[in-house]
Order: C-alpha cells, then structure tokens, then sequence
C-alpha cells in the first residue's frame, strides 16, 4: 500500500512576499520534515502511475521559475529528493519574465527579477539529475475556456516542445491555476499524457491519474499549517466540496 502525497510549490525566494513564494528556509524545513518522518521522494509520473510502497513522495514546482533551479535544487539535493517543474514551453528561453494573469501585477516593480523562467539549458540540467519535466501548457492558459483546437494546440505542442528540446519524454502535465474538468483532462489523455496536476479543490474527491489532487504550499504556510496540511486527515478534507476554492496560480 502507497500513501501518495504531491505538493506543488511555485516560486523561491528569501524576499519576496509573493503568495505563491516561500523562501528556502522554510522549503527546506518542510521538506526535512517529512523525510524524517519516513516520506521518500520520487518524479510525480512516479508517484502516480507507479508509486513504491510506503509514504511517498512528490515535490512539484509549477511555471518554471529560474529561482528553483538556483535556490530549491540544492535544497532538494541535500534531501536526496527529485523534484519536477512544470513549463509553459512559450515563456521559458525567452529572456523575458513570465508573464499572465495573476502574476503580471509583479512584472514592474523591485521583485521583477523573480518572474525570470529557466531555459531549457536549466531544465536539461534537472533533466539529467533525475528531476521530471512536464508541461504547463504552452501559455499558460485557462483549459477549460479553450476551443477543442485551441486545447489541442496547448496540449500537444507543449509536450512536443519538452520532448524535442530535452530527448525524453514528458509524460505528465499540471494545469495551470489547478483548472481541469473532464473534457480538459479527455484531452490530456489523448494528447499523450498518462499522469495530470491538479489541486486539492473542487470534484477531487478521488485521487484519479490525470486529475491528481495536490497540496499547495504557500507564503504564509508556517510550520503548524504545514504539517496540517500535509496530514492524511487534512487533505481528505481538503478535496470535499465544502473545501472548495479556486487557486490563481
Ligand atoms: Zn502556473
């Protein structure tokens, strides 16, 4: 039997106070805390479509900020844990910072370093040390809005960009701010993906491969909110109705 469980983290960075950053001090506290209590890392593919025995578990970063691989990777790395980064293949190499709804309020400004993305030389250096690249969509975009072209698009060309640019595979995808309905991940499937992102809101009452509930993690998460929300009890409660929120991100 597999206790799975997947965070999903965003950015790092020890000084700005973005919702969606924590700094690596407290990454690397969270993540000691659970390997002392026995939680093994693997790839998310991994962790769902085939998770090893035991607590399990996976350690995401969505958007492919350039801060992960310069500040969580050697966190990760002193933890023995793979992590993987989820890209929007059309935003990264572009020497630009990342840029949509949601995050854009940043785009000008002191912190406006922080949304630099990683380049595909970076991704490619994870790659090759164990960590899993999947997609975040070509732009990412809201999936469920788009037209069945438009989806396609975003969903095979995505995975066609990772797979070209780093000689493997991408099988998995995390939908960007956590928005999937069963159309979207219908298409995931057909689009060649056999393992999807979310997060633990709304309909995901079940762990399903290509609706995967996640636990965020967030900047105002201390170490009492962080074990709460990375206990068993705490994400079945998460993923009922009554818990249902929308994340941004
Ligand atoms: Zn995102």
């Amino acid at each position: 039997v597999s206790d799975v469980l997947v965070l999903c983290y965003h950015a790092v960075s020890p000084v700005w106070p973005a919702v969606l950053s924590v700094t690596p001090e407290r990454l690397e506290a969270q993540l000691a805390f659970l390997v002392a209590r026995g939680w093994r890392g693997v790839t998310f593919h991994e962790a769902v479509v085939r998770p090893p025995r035991g607590r399990v578990l996976a350690v995401t970063f969505d958007d492919a900020y350039h801060s992960v691989f310069e500040r969580s990777w050697p966190v990760l790395r002193r933890l023995g844990l793979p992590g993987t980064v989820f890209v929007p293949t059309a935003q990264v190499n572009r020497w630009a910072p990342l840029r949509w709804p949601g995050i854009e309020r940043w785009s000008a400004g002191p912190h406006a370093a922080e949304l630099t993305p990683m380049s595909w030389d970076d991704l490619g250096e994870l790659a090759a040390c164990g960590w899993e690249i999947g997609s975040h969509t070509r732009t990412h975009a809201w999936l469920p809005r788009l037209d069945d072209a438009e989806l396609y698009r975003e969903l095979v060309d995505s995975r066609e960009a990772i797979t070209t640019r780093l000689g493997e595979p991408c099988r998995s995808i995390a939908y960007p701010y956590g928005a999937v309905d069963g159309r979207v991940a219908a298409a995931a499937a057909a689009a060649g993906y056999t393992a999807g992102a979310a997060l633990s809101a709304g309909c995901l009452l079940r762990q399903a491969t290509l609706r995967w509930p996640r636990v965020g993690v967030y900047h105002r998460d201390g170490a009492v909110r962080f074990a709460a929300k990375a206990s068993v009890g705490m994400r079945r409660v998460r993923a009922a109705p009554a818990m249902a929120r929308r994340s941004w991100t």
